[in-house]
């Protein structure tokens, strides 16, 4: 016997409507690449949304075809968020800190027809159009006036002169709600990038599931900054989790420096903010050197790369933010574990309060995890054993793009698939997952790991270093031992020795790190992670000392 309820597919066009009609008035505020701040309404973006999607009609573009993105975060790339996925096409996301030819192959790979791009990206797109063969149409995010004569590129029109004329009148289509709607790839350190190929159900069910009080906790009370980009995995989710629950929405374009961020923050009295560690090492940056405070934040969710405890104690602290650190990624749409404390936690010390918090977090509702070992086997939650993660759920990919990289899963006893993540990673008796190391950058020194992740936390806890990162060099005994880069912040002031006995008491002797080396700056990557495999190569010649 079926249930006798609305079979009612889920549609992200389902949230636009939802925005519209309940929370139409809510406003979305967005710096723009102009520079100047721009003030529209989920109303306004629902009805040019539907603009978009009949200027998509008029080009003809099929059920499924891609239309890809080069945008910042702001208010006409949330309108492609919708107009593009609504209508039943797939909107792809570009990564525009991407090498110059990976973007034309992805843009070639994924078969886009139509690219829209902010004109700060202009230059880029002069540089790789002639290679982008299935690009019919290049549309610059910007007024008509503002698009600069002979630049070289074909087919080249504005934004509002593309859509700004058609009718907002648009019945949005029902169709199977498994089908695709955004898609975006991995970074891709190895080989090829691949895509994860998102569908409106596994959209839906993640913007359900990342508002939840022990996730985002996002309300229509909040005013939400996602500094987080609309380029790498839709900005963990906001665009559609704040439509769903009604948020006003503050995007920072391309100005993602200390000053700018604070500034916005302040005057649009956000109260909730996503981003990675280098980012928000910007913003404490700019509010330590100013003697600052927030006057409306009160929640950060940190994530992309383990969040070092010294931040979320700055944060905490300093200035009175609850920190959510979470741990996600791109085949996971992205959210995985989000830090929150339990009831039985609120009796407990603010020491071991702080302990729990340091961690990942738990699993969200839909998402099922578990560490095995090298012969995969299931390894117990006890806070101590440390294995590969494996996760399933909806919003989990099954596999890549075009069957890219093969079948990416493992099939359990059950016959159940899990995706392995690439990450190492421990399971306490709570659930709380904590991320020891990608799997690649575990340092294996003499048959037992020593986390990078650690090495690093306790690098940054010292006043004069502002970023580090541990590698694991050659060592004829130990196979590998590890060694910290590290980057002072201005005018710190800490010699090698002193580092390395800064140490002592916080991990075991054994690792403690064989030695500091100073650098100017750590090779970061285009989703804002530090790039160990350009870091290895920066320092291919370097010898520890003394073998
Ligand atoms: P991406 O697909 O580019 O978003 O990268 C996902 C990877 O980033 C994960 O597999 C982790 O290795 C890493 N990552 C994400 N969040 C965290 C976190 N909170 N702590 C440690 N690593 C993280």
């Amino acid at each position: 016997m079926l249930g006798l309820m609305q079979d009612q597919p889920l549609l992200i066009s389902s949230l636009i409507e939802f925005a519209e009609r309940h929370h139409g008035d809510a406003e979305i505020v967005s710096r723009r690449v102009e520079g100047d701040i721009h003030r529209t309404t989920w109303r306004q973006v629902a009805a040019r949304s539907r603009q978009v999607a009949n200027a998509l009609e008029d080009e003809q573009l099929l059920f499924s075809d891609r239309v890809a993105t080069l945008a910042w975060n702001g208010y006409r790339h949330l309108e492609l968020y919708y107009g593009v996925s609504g209508s039943g096409r797939v909107l792809h996301t570009i990564n525009p800190r991407l090498h110059p030819d990976q973007i034309a192959w992805i843009a070639n790979h994924a078969e886009d027809q139509i690219l829209c791009f902010d004109l700060s990206f202009l230059p880029l797109v002069q540089a790789v159009h002639a290679k982008c063969t299935t690009i019919r149409k290049w549309i610059a995010l910007c007024d008509a006036d503002k698009l600069p004569a002979d630049t070289g590129v074909p087919n080249l029109v504005s934004y509002e002169a593309w859509m700004g004329q058609r009718s907002d009148v648009y019945p949005w289509p029902s169709f199977d709600e498994n089908s695709a709607s955004s898609m975006c790839y991995t970074s891709g350190t190895t080989g090829n990038p691949k895509a994860a190929l998102y569908s409106h159900r596994s959209t839906l069910l993640h913007a359900y599931a990342a508002a939840l009080p022990d996730v985002m906790c996002i309300s229509a009370r909040d005013s939400v900054l996602p500094v987080v980009p609309m380029f790498h995995v839709n900005a963990w989710g906001i665009p559609y989790s704040a439509a769903l629950v009604g948020a006003k929405v503050v995007f920072p374009g391309p100005a993602l420096d200390g000053k700018s961020v604070y500034d916005l923050i302040e005057a649009e009295k956000v109260t909730f903010a996503a981003g990675v560690p280098t980012v928000w090492q910007m913003l404490l940056g700019h509010l330590q050197a100013n003697g600052l405070k927030f006057s409306s934040l009160k929640r950060t969710v940190i994530g992309g790369s383990a969040c070092p405890p010294a931040m979320i104690h700055a944060f905490q602290e300093l200035y009175g933010v609850d920190v959510l650190h979470a741990w996600g990624m791109t085949e996971m749409s992205p959210l995985g574990t989000l830090c929150t404390l339990k009831n039985k936690h609120l009796a407990q010390s603010p020491e071991q309060q702080t302990a729990i918090r340091m961690k990942q977090g738990r699993a969200i509702f839909g998402v099922d995890m578990k560490i095995v070992d090298g012969n995969g086997e299931e390894l117990p939650w006890d806070g101590k054993a440390y294995g590969d993660l494996l996760v399933k759920g909806p919003w989990v990919v099954k596999e890549y793009f075009k069957g890219e990289g093969g079948n990416p899963l493992d099939t359990d006893a059950e016959g159940r698939g899990w995706f392995p993540t690439g990450d190492v990673a421990t399971i306490d008796a709570d659930g709380f997952l904590q991320i020891t190391d990608r799997s690649k950058d575990v340092i294996k020194s003499g048959g037992e790991w020593i986390s990078s992740i650690d090495i690093e936390n306790i690098a940054v806890a010292h006043p004069a270093i502002a970023m580090a990162a541990c590698i694991g060099v050659f060592h004829p005994k130990w196979d590998e031992r590890p060694i910290v880069a590290v980057v002072k912040k201005p005018g710190g002031e800490v010699s090698r020795d002193e580092l390395l006995a800064f140490y002592q008491g916080k991990t075991a002797k054994w690792q403690i790190p064989d030695d500091v080396v100073f650098v100017e700056a750590i090779p970061i990557g285009a989703t804002g992670k530090i790039l160990k495999t350009k870091l290895r190569e920066l320092l291919r010649d370097y010898k520890l000392p003394g073998v």
